[in-house]
């Protein structure tokens, strides 16, 4: 039964004005199949693993059924994709409800590829087998690299195929978020919505999200600070990892600072700000370099709904704005450079760090050098298979790098188990990750997924069998390509 399963829904949204979502259960599937389940992510809300297993569970995960105390609904949302404003919502994903974790802890149970909702424009409301366990494999990887992200609970094949460019067979992923509050959840309220819904939506997030706004003197102005606090730590994170989001659309920017949608993201191989995988991203809206200008771009777009309450006077609210979005450019570059002194070993601050970090990288850039190898190869002290090993700039370096290690009381052993913990061994690289789906899709092998996740899950253990998903690609001519 439900309760042996452990869900345990109190549903606080489904509370808010009616204008914010839909009402609509999952469309049922032809043959739920259950492909995927993360147990230790079960256990932490409390659920039953054993139970997860079950005929009723691999029901629930694919939408035949409701557990009990969820209250299914589609959120409505309308933000900027490309730069463009759009009502959108959730076209295809469906809020079960929130579980109350043994913690104590409020999460989003999302359904998505649940079938059509009215926010569904022309698509079919489905999603296919291998683009959701690749957002599995990716946000599970993005938690063990310790960045905030929605994670996966679930995959579960539908038994019926989708049109794309080709047949498909169909998945569900469950989708576990601190919320799917968005900044296009707020731009709707904005657009559409009253200043009382407006205040409603806003004193909601305060309460679920940013305890302590109660002692603030302007609470809106305390909400647009916390969230650009997040998002800037967040983006720093993305930085350093070499993570590429791919589509940073207003609808795809949490108010909570996680991670979401995982859809054309990839990582970096070689370092290169430049760089765009995503194919729909013809003009490198959101390449690597751009993203925290793309993410204070969205993070303006949230502080303007919120005018009406930050300030009587307009004026003095998008003075307001301003400043808070100065102040988000110099978290994000502080978080950024004291991630990145730790990435070389460094415990203090000296003013020409940031040039010594930015010499390393532009040094990458000209050789190609990959991102995360290089960083690993300096951990190690093993430069031989870098693009850098030998070049002239790259020994200079080496040269000024050491010095700098050699200024700080801090042995140079201690350096090195620093660089440990700030710089993983394995990464979700793209053509592991290809590999992984392609047995899991055409061959039904989940062998290559598991062993993946396996070294996902601790990719700062520098464990011996990891060696193997360090590796980088043949080289190939053809670009690494992402299409969603
Ligand atoms: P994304 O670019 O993934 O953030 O998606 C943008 C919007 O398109 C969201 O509102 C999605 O819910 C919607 N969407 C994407 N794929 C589908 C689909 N197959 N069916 C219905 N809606 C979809
Ligand atoms: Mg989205
Ligand atoms: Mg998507």
């Amino acid at each position: 039964t439900s309760q042996d399963a452990g869900w345990n829904f109190d549903n606080s949204y489904a509370r808010l004005p009616g204008s914010l979502y839909t009402r609509l259960n999952p469309t049922p599937v032809r043959e739920p199949q259950l492909i995927l389940v993360n147990d230790a992510l079960a256990v932490s809300l409390g659920l039953n693993v054993e139970a997860m297993r079950s005929a009723e569970a691999s029901a629930v995960f694919a939408g035949n059924e409701i557990p009990e105390g969820a209250e299914p609904l589609a959120q409505a949302y309308a933000g900027h994709q490309f730069g463009h404003f759009r009502l959108l919502g959730d076209g295809r994903a469906l809020l079960l409800g929130e579980q109350i974790t043994p913690e104590g802890e409020r999460v989003d149970i999302q359904l998505k590829g649940a079938g059509q909702t009215p926010y569904s424009r022309t698509y079919d409301g489905r999603a296919a087998l291998g683009p959701m366990l690749r957002e599995y494999i990716i946000s599970e990887a993005m938690h063990g690299l310790g960045i905030p992200t929605t994670r996966s609970l679930a995959v579960a094949a539908t038994g019926e195929s989708i049109r794309r460019e080709t047949e498909l067979p169909g998945a569900v992923l469950t989708r576990i978020a601190a919320s799917h509050l968005r900044v296009a959840t707020f731009q709707y309220v904005s657009h559409f919505g009253t200043r009382d819904e407006l205040r409603t939506l806003a004193d909601y997030t305060l309460r679920r999200h940013f305890p302590g706004s109660e002692k603030a003197e302007n609470r809106y102005l305390f909400l647009v600070q916390e969230v650009m606090k997040r998002q800037a730590v967040l983006i720093a994170k993305w930085q350093l990892v070499g993570f590429v989001h791919g589509v940073m659309n207003t609808d795809n920017m949490t108010i909570s600072g996680e991670t979401i949608d995982y859809g054309p993201c990839a990582f970096l191989d070689v370092y290169d700000p430049d760089i765009v995988f995503s194919t729909r991203d013809t003009e490198g809206r959101y390449a690597f370099g751009k993203q925290p200008e793309m993410a204070a771009w969205n993070l303006t777009r949230f502080a303007e709904t919120l005018i009406p309450l930050l300030d009587e006077s307009e004026e003095r609210a998008v003075q307001l704005i301003e400043e808070e979005i100065s102040n988000f450019f110099k978290l994000y570059h502080h978080t950024w450079l004291s991630e990145m002194r730790e990435k070389l070993g460094i415990y203090h601050e000296e003013p020409e760090d940031e040039s010594l970090i930015e010499e390393l990288l532009r040094i990458m850039q000209i050789y190609r050098a990959d991102y995360t190898n290089t960083f690993r190869a300096l951990t190690w002290d093993k430069y031989e298979d870098t693009a850098l090993s030998g070049t002239p700039e790259f020994t200079q370096w080496l040269a000024l790098w050491e010095a700098r290690l050699s200024r700080q009381p801090e042995s140079k052993a201690s350096s090195h188990q620093l660089m440990r913990r700030r710089n993983p061994a394995v990464i979700p690289r793209n053509h592991r990750v290809e590999e992984a789906l392609q047995a899991a899709v055409n061959q039904g092998d989940y062998s290559s997924i598991e062993r993946l996740l396996a070294a996902l899950a601790a990719p700062f253990a520098h464990a011996p069998e990891q060696t193997d998903f360090a590796a980088l690609p043949v080289p190939s001519s053809e670009p690494y390509r992402t299409y969603c």
